[in-house]
């Protein structure tokens, strides 16, 4: 892998460092404690080419290629991680409708996704009862002449409540991953509900709501793939939004990697300053060399996906690694402001917050490492 960026890459990475640190970063605290979706940033994202990193440019995109995409990611998770997770869901389902859409899905909902038209996508798979084992989703989709009526509930959905398009997965057939089917559902449709916003540890600007399909009725032609290819379209969507998860643990890493070595540089103890004293030093060692590794594996999957080699492997590889990074990275930062570091003061409690749902989403840890399992076995036996 070229570690050597191009003219595309630095620029995208540079237009979202600029984006995040001018216009994100100063209103992150106030959004998390107001718990605000800001859409109005949205329509600033997508004319920055963010919405559609990874797709062409005659579809909306920035047509500059999925490690431009973490990139841009990691730059967004720094300085909100509650605006990367919009972000990251819209570029998903946008990448997922040009992969197995037809050229009609394509002109209309690709194109609203990475203009920002439809101000962001959700993506409707998890139920009540139905996370890491999408096999047991219950919601249905029964076709009725030109159209198909969908009844059921989702659960967890990010950005719900502001989607203009969604993708939702609903049974059409038989049981467990068998009989999946996708749709696009536009938001406002009539039967669709939009349920309670979820009150959460951390990600508070991020909008999560449960959803509800009441005689929901889509038409026909909003089928994406085939019936019967849910289980498949799920999969691949979440192959490439490991890597989205992944930058974004990067991201907020990062932040609270930085943060802290300025505040241990000024916090004065027993006469020095904290960072003179071996053990932060060590700490700082420790998260810094854990932190690129995770940086590294993240881009090493994004360039395999750019590449149209096999990935599935390298990006649960990188979003199990870089979101337990995060973790620990977050905690130690916490540790070493000490009594701030668990206050709003200080940023590092709103990405210790933040970073805690990164093992969870989009595929836990366990379930990456029954992934990386099943590749490693399968590709070595
Ligand atoms: C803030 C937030 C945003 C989210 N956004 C979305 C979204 O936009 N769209 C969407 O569809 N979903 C979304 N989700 C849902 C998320 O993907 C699920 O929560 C996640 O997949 C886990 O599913 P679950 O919560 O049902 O946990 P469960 O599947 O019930 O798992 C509970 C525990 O059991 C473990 N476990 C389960 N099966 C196995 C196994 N076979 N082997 C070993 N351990 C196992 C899990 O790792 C976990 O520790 C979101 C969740 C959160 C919290």
């Amino acid at each position: 892998m070229n570690l050597e960026l191009t003219e595309t890459q630095t620029l995208i990475r540079d237009t979202a460092r600029k984006f995040a640190r001018e216009r994100v970063a100063p209103q992150a605290r106030a959004m998390d404690r107001e718990e605000r979706f800001p859409t109005e940033l949205f329509r600033e994202l997508a004319e920055l080419g963010l919405l559609g990193v990874n797709l062409p440019s005659k579809y909306g995109g920035a047509e500059a290629g999925v490690v431009a995409y973490a990139l841009a990611m990691m730059e967004m998770a720094a300085a909100d991680a509650s605006v990367s997770v919009a972000m990251a869901v819209t570029n998903m389902c946008a990448e997922l409708i040009h992969a197995f859409g037809t050229d009609a899905q394509r002109e209309k909902y690709v194109t609203r996704l990475t203009l920002g038209e439809a101000v962001v996508g959700s993506f409707a798979l998890s139920e009540p009862h139905a996370g890491s084992d999408p096999g047991a989703l219950l919601t249905s989709a029964v076709k009725r002449g030109d159209r198909y009526v969908l009844n059921g509930s989702k659960q967890w959905i990010t950005s719900g409540a502001h989607a203009g398009v969604m993708v939702v997965w609903a049974r059409t057939s038989g049981t467990g991953n068998k009989g999946l089917s996708c749709f696009i559902v536009e938001g406002g449709t009539k039967g669709l509900h939009i349920g309670r916003h979820e009150d959460k540890m951390g990600l508070r600007a991020s909008n999560t709501v449960a959803l509800t399909f009441e005689d929901c009725e889509v038409p026909a032609e909003n089928l994406l793939g085939k019936e019967g290819d849910g289980f498949k379209l799920a999969m691949t969507a979440l192959d490439g939004g490991r890597i989205g998860i992944a930058a974004q643990a990067c991201g907020v890493a990062r932040a609270a990697m930085e943060a802290t070595v300025s505040y241990t540089k000024d916090r004065k103890a027993f006469g020095e300053a904290v960072a003179e004293f071996q053990a932060p030093r060590f700490m700082m060692a420790d998260m810094k060399t854990q932190l690129s590794a995770a940086e590294l594996l993240t881009l090493r999957a994004a360039y395999l996906k750019e590449q149209k080699q096999p990935f599935t492997r390298e990006a649960s590889m990188a979003k199990l690694f870089a979101s337990e990074t995060s973790n620990r990275v977050c905690d130690k930062a916490v540790q070493l402001h000490g009594g701030y570091g668990y206050i709003d003061e200080f940023p590092v409690e709103r990405y210790f917050r933040d970073a805690r749902v990164q093992t969870i989403y989009e595929g836990t840890s366990e379930v990456q490492r029954l992934v990386i399992a099943r590749e490693t076995f399968r590709l070595i036996g």
